[in-house]
C-alpha cells in the first residue's frame, strides 16, 4: 500500500523544521518481527525542541505514533496512516551523575544504559540489561525483567505532548502498573532520569552475564515479540497457552515459539497478519480451556492490507 505523500505539505508549514521527513518509509526493518507496511510520513526529530516544534504545528487531524527499538510492536500490514516518528539524534545520551542519578535519552537502547551504570559504579540497574528496547519503550511499558522494573528506579520523565508542550513526570504521576503507564498516549518520552546506588563493576558486571546466559537459553532472540501476552493475575501466560496446546502452533510463517510458549516468533515469509491471527488464535483456545481472557502485551498499530 502507497499513502498520499503529505510531506511537501508539512515542509511547508514547519520552515523551520531540522528533522527528516520521509514518505512511505518501510517499517518491517525497525522492528524485531520484520513485518509490516510503511509510515505515510516518517519522522526522526533532530532533538527534543524539534520534536516540540513539529507536534505543534502538525494539524490536529493527522494520527501520531512513537516507535522505539520496535521490540514489543506489530506493524500491520498496510502500514501506518498518519506520522511514525522515531526518537535519534538529541535523545541518545546518558550520563552518570553525583548520587548515583543516571540521566538517559528515551532513544538510548536499555542495554546501553545498563553498560554506562556498571561502569560507572552504579548498581539497580542491571535488569535493563534484559531488555531488548529503549529507555522510551521502557517507560511506556514499564519495562522490567529479573525482579526489576522501570518503576522501581524512576525519579522521573520528560516529554513532549501531542499539542507539543513539554512535560515532566513524576515516578507517581507515571501511573505505573505491570507493563502499564498510565500517562496519556499522546506523551512521547525523550529523557528519563534513573536512580542507580552504590555498587561494584565486578559485581554488576556478573549481574549482567548471569542475565545474559538465562535469557539465550530460554527465549528465541530473533524475529520475536518477546511475551505477546501480558501474565493474568494468579497465572502465568505461558503455562496457560501450554496448556490450551499451542506450543509450536503454526498460522502461515508465524509460529508460537517452542522454546517459549509466550513469545510469537516469524518463521521467515510472516506477514503481520499471520502473526496477529495466530496471537488472536491462541488468546480463543486459552479462553476455551480455561476461561482466562489473555490480554495482548505486544502493541499493534496501523492497518490491515
Ligand atoms: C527477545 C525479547 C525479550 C523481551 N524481554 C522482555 C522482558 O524481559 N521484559 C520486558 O518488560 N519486556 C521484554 N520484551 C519486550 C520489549 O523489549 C519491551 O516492552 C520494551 O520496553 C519495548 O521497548 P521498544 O523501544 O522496543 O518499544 P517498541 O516496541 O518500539 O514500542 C512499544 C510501545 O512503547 C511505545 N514507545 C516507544 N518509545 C516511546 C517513547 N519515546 N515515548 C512514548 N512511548 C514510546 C510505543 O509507542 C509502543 O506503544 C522483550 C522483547 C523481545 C523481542
Amino acid at each position: 500500500m502507497t499513502f498520499p505523500d503529505i510531506v511537501p505539505d508539512l515542509k511547508a508549514r514547519m520552515p523551520e523544521l531540522r528533522g527528516r521527513l520521509l514518505a512511505n518509509q518501510s517499517l518491517a526493518e525497525l522492528t524485531w518481527f520484520r513485518v509490516g507496511g510503511p509510515a505515510q510520513v516518517f519522522y526522526m526529530p533532530e532533538d527534543e525542541n524539534d520534536l516540540a516544534y513539529f507536534l505543534r504545528n502538525l494539524p490536529a487531524d493527522i494520527p501520531v505514533y512513537v516507535v522505539g527499538a520496535g521490540s514489543n510492536l506489530i506493524v500491520r500490514d498496510g502500514g501506518v496512516p498518519g506520522v511514525v516518528i522515531r526518537l535519534g539524534r538529541g535523545c541518545n545520551e546518558v550520563k552518570v551523575e553525583e548520587g548515583f542519578r543516571v540521566l538517559a535519552g528515551a532513544a538510548l537502547l536499555d542495554v546501553m544504559v545498563a553498560r554506562a551504570a556498571r561502569d560507572a559504579g552504579v548498581s539497580g540497574l542491571s535488569f535493563l540489561s534484559g531488555i531488548p528496547g529503549s529507555i522510551g519503550g521502557a517507560l511506556r511499558m514499564n519495562g522490567g525483567a529479573y525482579g526489576g522494573e522501570t518503576k522501581d528506579v524512576l525519579i522521573e520523565a520528560r516529554g513532549v505532548d501531542r499539542a507539543g508542550d513539554l512535560r515532566t513526570f513524576s515516578n507517581a504521576e507515571m501511573g505505573f502498573a505491570y507493563r502499564h503507564c498510565g500517562v496519556p498516549d499522546d506523551v512521547i518520552f525523550t529523557h528519563a532520569v534513573l536512580q542507580g546506588r552504590a555498587g561494584s563493576t565486578e559485581q554488576i558486571a556478573a549481574e549482567m552475564d548471569a542475565i545474559k546466559k538465562k535469557r539465550e537459553a530460554s527465549q528465541p532472540r530473533n524475529r520475536t515479540g518477546g511475551s505477546t501476552f501480558k501474565n493474568p493475575p494468579g497465572h502465568s501466560a505461558w503455562k496457560l497457552v501450554d496448556e490450551a496446546g499451542c506450543r509450536g502452533l503454526t498460522i502461515g510463517g508465524a509460529q508460537v515459539s517452542e522454546l517459549h510458549s509466550n513469545f510469537l516468533i516469524n518463521l521467515g515469509g510472516a506477514s503481520a497478519a499471520d502473526i496477529e491471527t495466530l496471537g488472536e488464535t491462541v488468546r480463543a483456545r486459552v479462553k476455551e480451556h480455561s476461561g482466562v481472557e489473555l490480554e495482548w502485551e505486544i502493541k499493534r498499530i496501523g492497518v490491515t492490507q
